[in-house]
């Protein structure tokens, strides 16, 4: 090793970010400070929990999408914005798409999962995932065009009732109102099948409020440009459609598989119980790429969640790594889960306490706010909030 450390974390979700801020918040001696580079492809942060709420211009892109230049103005982390194209284990080094190499000490995956678009012909080409800041603006662009046309009627499919699909199936419904005609298919016969029951049961009250129409064990044969294809029992039917949004499946980023790490049956990286990478105690892994799990042997959810709680376990083992101290072992706990259903309506459940409604709205969005990144962050869009009824009362 150099006489600094390197530290280089790759992705700057949930997962890189916030063990990028951790490391930089944790005391080093002088002569151990570490030289911590956080690398993404993209140039903001999206804070993904809030990315519906650009759907109904509740938000706008500077609260849920920060650029990492302004989150990591005054730390110590050195942001490369370039894509992760190759590591090698055996170098400790990094190489990006344009050919830069960075070397490391330590090494940080935190590249998250994709939107598969290859299982259903058309998906590419023809349907929108809803992850990044790219894909809500793709869907606003689309609507506003539609919704300046004379078209009396704008028909949505929405592919996956899981949280994205429920969530979003919402929000659109509450921009368009009555002009809207969206759809939920689902191949299962429920709705958010790992959700808490009252959590269903508020999704589908909220969806039925909104006319949300929802097929069950539905499966899609073909998606083009206006209309999909929906198999029911072995039947199929082609619906006209305007938009299709796609939020099905995560599939590790191709990064990762070229770099011959272990990998379980998904794809996904194998870690210890430290967060360390099975055979290679130099990198870490965590967030929704990692296969981690609980101490009973059950996988971890692949939310921001659980990502945040293993970034402070990685940020605090790298330092224990660089200063000769034990590390720790991961243990997740269960926070619950908060769901938006509309612009005025969420539900909540966990720790003992489950409520949905206007409170709801307002505890999710407050918990939201305290998970932003840096306490300069949450204050600018704390004071936007409180400052925004009175903006608007005026104007
Ligand atoms: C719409 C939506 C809503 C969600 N809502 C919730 C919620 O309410 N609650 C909850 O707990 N979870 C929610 N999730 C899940 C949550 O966003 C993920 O579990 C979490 O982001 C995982 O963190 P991560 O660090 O593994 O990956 P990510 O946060 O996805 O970060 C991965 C980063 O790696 C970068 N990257 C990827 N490949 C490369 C490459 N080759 N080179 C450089 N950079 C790369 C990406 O740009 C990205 O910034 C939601 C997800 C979505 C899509």
């Amino acid at each position: 090793m150099t006489s600094v450390p390197r530290i280089c974390i790759l992705g700057g979700g949930f997962g890189g970010l916030y063990t990028a801020l951790r490391l930089n918040q944790l005391v080093w001696a002088n002569d151990q400070k570490p030289e911590i580079t956080l690398i993404d492809r993209q140039t903001n942060f999206v804070f993904t929990p809030l990315l519906y709420e650009l759907v109904t211009g509740e938000m706008q892109s500077w609260e849920i999408a920060p650029p990492f230049a302004e989150l990591l103005k005054g730390t110590d982390i050195r942001f490369i914005q370039g894509s992760v194209d190759y590591i090698d284990k055996a170098q400790k080094s990094v190489t990006l798409e344009d050919s830069t190499e960075l070397e490391y000490d330590r090494l940080v995956l935190a590249l998250g999962c994709e939107t598969p678009s290859e299982s259903v012909p058309g998906v590419r080409d023809h349907a929108i995932p809803f992850r990044s800041l790219q894909d809500a603006y793709k869907l606003d662009e689309k609507l506003r065009v539609l919704e300046a046309s004379t078209a009396e009627k704008i028909r949505i499919a929405i592919v996956g009732a899981g949280y994205s699909g429920v969530e979003l199936a919402c929000k659109l419904a509450d921009r368009l109102k009555s002009r809207g005609r969206i759809r939920l298919i689902q191949s299962r016969d429920t709705i958010l099948p790992n959700a808490p029951k009252f959590n269903r049961d508020a999704a589908l009250k909220a969806l039925e409020q909104r006319g949300i129409w929802v097929d069950l064990e539905t499966t899609v044969s073909e998606i083009t440009a206006d209309s999909i294809g929906l198999i029911y029992k072995d039947q199929t039917d082609i619906i006209p459609v305007e938009i299709v949004m796609w939020t099905v499946g995560n599939q590790v980023s191709p990064a990762i598989n070229h770099c011959g790490l272990a990998l379980n049956a998904q794809g996904k990286i194998t870690t210890a119980e430290t967060l360390q990478v099975t055979d290679n105690p130099d990198i870490y892994a965590l967030g929704d790429a990692a296969a981690i799990l609980t101490v009973d042997g059950n996988s971890i959810p692949t939310t921001a969640q659980s990502a945040l709680q293993q970034s402070d376990f990685v940020a605090w083992n790298i330092w224990s790594s660089l200063t000769d101290r034990p590390q720790l072992a991961f243990s997740y706990t269960n926070l619950g889960e908060m769901m938006t259903l509309g612009d005025d309506n969420a539900v909540l459940s966990g720790m003992g306490i489950q409520f949905d409604g206007p409170l709801a709205y307002v505890a999710r969005r407050l918990v939201y706010l305290y998970r932003l990144p840096t306490l300069d962050h949450q204050l600018k869009v704390g004071l936007n909030w409180l400052t925004q009824p009175l903006v608007k009362l005026l104007s």
